[in-house]
């Protein structure tokens, strides 16, 4: 037997070192706790970046992917399958405006298909290939392939990856004048926007600027794609964000809570551009595989119901409650924001920079959580989490933040 030092050791020597991860080997996990390898139990309020949406291990989904298991793991796309086609069924039905459905594996996937199907669907309008600009916006997130990195207006992720694919446009998030100017020139065929920026700070868009990027798309002729892929799946307190926003896009890109910790990604596209990728236009080896498909609908009759979409809105009411009380005691946050269950606390300028070091001071009180940039503190819990792990996790994270500021 290792020690869990020595596993960790193995991590440092093995991987690419593009992740630093807290110095824990997690090993098995029941809803919303967690336990190390050494025994230690933490309280979830990550979820496996906002995947584990129905905690873990959860009978539902462990029954459907054991069952799925013994009957057909893969067929490709050459081949249908059933629990695939009634997935496709279940999301066209339950997001009110899709007519159809690509599925992948991955976030950046689904992203890489959207941007691949609006630049087919402006060849098809007729617009020259400089007419087929996609506007997506600073903060944003939208992964790590190279258009959708393109896509995700931050330069950090661009460094040293260029040349970059050309044909994006930047302009600011929640500054609807300034989408207008960007797409004032008629070039732009896609405006991409996560409702709620996650990675980006935890950022909510205003109801005006997601129902102005509608009204700009209309009178532009372009597309607007919702990412969701952090968004959806419940976490804003209704199945898809563009039903909490009461704004309907042509596009939604969904991953992460789609398998609730099963990989698969989806693209759902609405009327205007479902019929745009034809044979051969696009494709994936993997993508929607039986067994993915069979966890994923289980996944979305959990995530659909009323009650656990009452839950979010109890819960994050919960933690802001939480929070703000934290602060009042600590003076440790300027804002607290978001919508439903993805809720961010930004920290005050004292204290600028240090999201990473107070995760570390959560670790050690027993709390797993997340930053989104080095400002802000990001709670992204399984939405089907319980009043006591809520009030078990704030009190590790006042004890974390009480630490963080003595020292
Ligand atoms: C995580 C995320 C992605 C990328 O998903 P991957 O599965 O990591 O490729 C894209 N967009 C948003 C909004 C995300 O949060």
């Amino acid at each position: 037997m290792n020690t869990s030092a020595e596993l960790f050791a193995l991590s440092e020597r093995y991987y690419l070192p593009v992740y630093r991860p807290r110095r824990i080997v997690l090993d098995h996990g029941k809803g919303s706790r967690i336990w190390d390898r050494d025994g230690r139990e933490y309280v979830d309020f990550g979820a496996g970046i906002a995947v584990n949406a129905l905690g873990h291990a959860h009978p539902a989904l462990v029954g459907a992917l054991t069952e799925q298991a013994g009957r057909l793991w893969h067929t490709s796309n050459v081949f249908v399958s059933e629990p695939t086609l009634r997935l496709a069924e279940e999301l066209v039905e339950a997001s009110r405006f899709a007519q159809r459905v690509f599925f992948c594996n991955s976030g950046a996937e689904a992203n890489e298909g959207a941007i691949k199907l609006v630049r087919k669907w402006a060849t098809a309008q007729g617009r020259t290939p400089d007419r087929r600009v996609i506007l997506s916006f600073r903060g944003s997130f939208h992964g790590r392939t190279l258009a959708a990195v393109t896509a995700t207006a931050q330069p950090k992720y661009h460094e040293g990856y260029e040349p970059l694919p050309p044909g994006f446009r930047y302009s600011n998030f929640n500054d609807l004048a300034a989408a207008e100017a960007a797409m004032a020139a008629g070039d732009v065929c896609a405006v991409l926007v996560e409702p709620v920026q996650g990675e980006g700070g935890v950022m909510p868009a205003t109801p005006g600027f997601l129902q102005g990027l509608r009204a700009l798309c209309d009178r532009h002729e372009a597309l607007l794609v919702f990412d969701e892929i952090q968004c959806g799946m419940g976490r804003t307190g209704q199945l898809f964000a563009a039903h909490t926003y009461d704004v309907m896009p042509d596009v939604i890109t969904l991953a992460k809570a789609l398998g609730s910790g099963f990989p698969i990604g989806a693209m759902l596209v609405g009327e205007k551009a479902a019929e745009v990728m034809q044979f051969g236009a696009h494709g994936t080896t993997f993508g929607g595989n039986p067994l993915a498909a069979a966890v994923a609908r289980a996944a979305l009759r959990e995530l659909s119901s009323q009650a656990l979409l009452d839950n979010v809105a109890k819960q994050a009411q919960a933690i802001r409650d939480g929070l703000a009380a934290i602060d009042a005691e600590f003076g440790a946050f300027s804002e607290i924001r978001g919508r439903g269950l993805m809720v961010g606390a930004q920290l005050r300028d004292a204290h600028a920079g240090k999201a990473g070091e107070i995760l570390d001071r959560c670790v050690e009180h027993g709390l797993l959580t997340l930053q989104a940039g080095p400002d802000v503190l990001r709670f992204v819990p399984a939405l089907n989490i319980g009043d006591a792990d809520i009030a078990e996790g704030i009190s590790r994270l006042r004890m974390a933040v009480a630490d963080f500021v003595k020292s």
